[in-house]
Formats: C-alpha cells, structure tokens, sequence
C-alpha cells in the first residue's frame, strides 16, 4: 500500500493514494480506515476525500458500525466517476473496451486489421471503434481520461512509437500516440501488449494474491509479463517480455536465429501449423503436400485458421496432432521452470488471443511436465491457471494503464 505525506504541494499524489485505497478495498473504507491504510492525517484524508466526492471519484456510500463509537461513513468508488479506452493492436483483430474506474468492461467492439497492414487505415478503424464504443455506452467523451493501446513490441513508451513490430511492416516507426491524440482530441499512451495484459492481471489481483507471478501471454507469437513485488516489470526501455532465444528443444524447429529448438519459435502457432501441415494432419492452402522443412509464406489470418484445425483435430483423438501440442507444452514447461527458478516466482497466468484454444491441452498436461521439472529446479511448486480476464486481457490492460496513469499514486507503469 502507497503511503502518503502531509505536504500541501503534493495534495494531487495524496488524491491518488487515497483513491488507490478506496479502489483496492471490498466494499470501501471509512475515513479512520483510510488514516490507517494510507499513513496521512485525519485532516488530510478529510479535505482528499471531500475533494474526491466532489470531483464524482468516490462516494458516501452509508454507514458501518465498527466496535464502539459512533457509526462510520464509508467511502466507495464511484464506477461511473471516470472511464478509460483501451486498444489492443493484434495483427488479425483490433479490439477496443471502455473501461469504468472500477476496471470493468462497459463496452467492447471488435474489427479486422486491415489485409494491407497500413498504419493510417489501422490508425482509421481504431479512432471509428473507440466512437462506437462510446456511442453505445451512452459516455461522455469529457469523462474519458484517455486511450491505451497495447501494440506488438518494441516500442518506444517514451515518445509512442512502434519501432518494428514483426508481422507489421506497415508500422515501422510510426508515432502511434501522436496520430491517435491527434484523431481524437483524447490523450493517449502506448504500450507494449505482454506488459499490458500482466496490468490487466494485476488489477484483477484481491489483496492476498501471490505478488510474484508471470503472465505468458499466447498470441501470434510468446511474450511473457512479469509481476515482481506486486509491480509490472516493464524493464529499462519498456520493452521487457521478450522471451528471447533460450533453447528448450535442440533439435527442434530452425529459428530465424539460426539455431534449433528456441522456446518463442517452438511453441508459435505459425510453428505448430507447420508442422501439422508437414506430418499430414492439416492440408495446406491449395492443398498440395509439403515436404519436410519447407516453409510456406502464410498471412496470420490463415495460420489462425489452421491453428484451430490442429487443436480440433487433437481434440478429435488425432495422435500426431495430439503429439505436436504436447511437444509444445513440454517445451513451455522447460522454459517455465527455468523462468521460476530464476525469478522465484510462484504463479503462472496463461492469456491472449491464441490462449482459448490451447487451454484444455494445457490444463491436462501442463502440471505433470512442471512438476516433473519442479522437482528437480525449484523448492516450491509453482501454481498454472488461465487469466480471469480474457481474451481482451491487452485491451482491459492497456485501459488499466490510463486509469493507472491518471489515478494511481504508481503512476504510469
Ligand atoms: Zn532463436
């Protein structure tokens, strides 16, 4: 819990910690709770809390009897007292959530990215989802603190740029932040989207959850968002997540690295399919065999397409499609134990766009390959669950980031 200080010139920072507060309670707090939680005087939290309910933040939200005494008011948040957008830029969907101050979805709408990948008809069909979004909620665009969008890394957080985003040539270096504030009069920030899904997460976090967990977010690629000490790592230049080139399976697929067996590559879809489509099981577009170690030229719409297939055809009792997933599942149990041991973690949340699919697979197999590794690396097991959040988890996140931005005393993660 953030504490707070008596000084007039920090009263906005004090705002804050008594509205992260209030936000994080269940069911609110009375004032001689908040002196408690928050460190700050009866008259400080006084003056906030009054300014809070004025400004629509929180509300008095009748009284609680606690011991002896007279009956305390508590203080809630107010849910409609502010909103958020949030973006997820997926290279086959867009998805775009309203957000209340509480975190909850309001409204959603979805869009294909455009076939052509160009940044200004991307830029186009995000600024026409956030105004029905709007639309339909019936919400003030004066009571909407901002936009976030969760973009495919790197980027740079600084100045809102993607810098190179794989599977997007479109966006080389495009100023996201800028064109989209500009589109919409709304101010804007961008993020990485592992990052933001594990923000999505931790605000879903109740107060006695594990604070050291990682999400492994599972879209047209791997990344992974870490949680450590309760706070998102978002690393030096906002760009952490990657999951690198650490080999997990050496004679495995050829990566663009150059060596074999690399945990990101392994486990991809587009690698799936491949070799789905090389062993038979799935028919490649045209319907022509391919041999062994070709690779095909696939758009992300069609390997989503096939990487259902697959995991139809495992769940229809298919062995070779049944084996490629679980050679995927124990890669991702290698690099899991590995990751725990080094970050001591005790938690791993799965998510993202591809995650749905793959989910059975994983809640079957997955345990007995980490703890069949665990034994050996690590000194407690370590807990695998699928996110609470969603498939709109980079979307809800990127939100959380411009609640986070406007009225965590954390600030921008
Ligand atoms: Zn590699």
């Amino acid at each position: 819990m953030p504490r707070g200080a008596n000084l007039p010139a920090i009263a906005a920072f004090n705002d804050t910690v008594v509205l992260d507060a209030v936000r994080r309670s269940e069911g609110g707090l009375s004032r001689v709770e908040l002196v408690g939680s928050t460190g700050l005087s009866a008259q400080t939290v006084s003056n906030v809390s009054r300014r809070l309910i004025d400004q629509g933040l929180i509300r008095e939200a009748g009284k609680r009897i606690d011991g002896p005494g007279k009956p305390r008011t508590i203080l809630q948040l107010e849910p409609t007292g502010s909103y958020a957008v949030g973006v997820h830029l997926d290279p086959t969907v867009i998805t775009c959530v309203l957000l209340d101050l509480e975190g909850e979805v309001v409204a959603e709408a979805r869009r294909h990215s455009p076939v052509s990948g160009d940044a200004m008809q991307t830029l186009a069909i995000v600024v026409e989802a956030i105004g029905t979004v709007l639309a339909e909620s019936g919400v003030d665009r004066a009571k909407v603190s901002g936009v976030g969008v969760a973009a495919p890394g790197p980027i740079d957080t600084e100045t809102g740029v993607v810098v190179r985003p794989p599977l997007i040539p479109g966006w080389n270096d495009f100023h996201l932040r800028d064109e989209l504030r500009a589109a919409t009069g709304l101010s804007s920030l961008v993020a990485k989207d592992v990052t933001a899904a594990a923000v999505a997460e931790r605000w879903r976090d109740s107060a006695d959850a594990s604070h050291d967990y990682v999400f492994v977010y599972y879209g047209t690629g791997v990344g992974v968002g870490m949680v450590l000490g309760g706070d998102v790592y978002t690393g030096a230049t906002h760009n952490a997540g990657d999951v690198g080139h650490a080999i997990v399976d050496p004679g495995g697929a050829l990566c663009a690295c150059g060596r074999r067996g690399c945990y990101g590559e392994s486990v991809r879809p587009y690698r799936l399919v491949m070799q789905a489509i090389w062993a038979g099981v799935l028919s490649a577009p045209g319907g022509e065999p391919v041999p062994d170690g070709v690779e095909l030229d696939l758009d992300v719409e069609t390997v989503d397409a096939l990487f259902t297939e697959l995991t139809q055809a495992a769940t229809a009792g298919d062995d070779v499609a049944t084996s490629i997933l679980d050679r995927s599942i124990r890669n991702t149990a290698y690099y899991l134990s590995n990751l725990s041991a080094l970050l001591d973690i005790d938690r791993v949340v799965f998510g993202g766009p591809s995650w749905d699919r793959l989910e059975p697979f994983y809640a079957a197999r997955l345990p007995g390959w980490m703890h069949e590794f665990d034994m050996d690396i690590l000194t407690h097991p370590v807990i695998t669950e699928s996110s609470a959040v969603g498939a709109d988890v980079a979307a809800v996140g990127a939100a959380c980031l411009v609640l986070d931005a406007t009225f965590s005393p954390r600030g921008r993660v």
